[in-house]
């Protein structure tokens, strides 16, 4: 078994605490369509840089608005579920 990292444990780590509070930040419903439960965690601009797990780089969806989020990335990008990269 591939042995993990210090570097990737502690990301993994922040990344379940920043996916609580996005839970928590939407009260456990989709942030796009408000409609139905919050499913997953989106990364608006990737995965890439420094900090990909930060929390305006997060959206929680439920999972047809994930979906539609990567099927259609010009709508993503219309209506700001995806940018080329995190804009500081
Ligand atoms: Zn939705």
């Amino acid at each position: 078994m591939k042995p993990v990292s210090d570097k990737r444990r502690k990301r993994d780590a922040i990344y379940a605490t920043r996916r609580q509070q996005v839970w928590e930040r939407g009260n456990g419903m989709c942030e796009h369509c408000y409609m139905a439960a919050m499913g997953s965690v989106h990364h608006v601009a990737g995965r890439g840089g420094p900090d990909p797990h930060r929390l305006d780089n997060l959206k929680g969806l439920c999972e047809p608005c994930h979906r539609k989020a990567h099927a259609e990335p010009e709508w993503a990008r219309s209506v700001g579920l995806m940018r080329s990269r995190i804009e500081n």
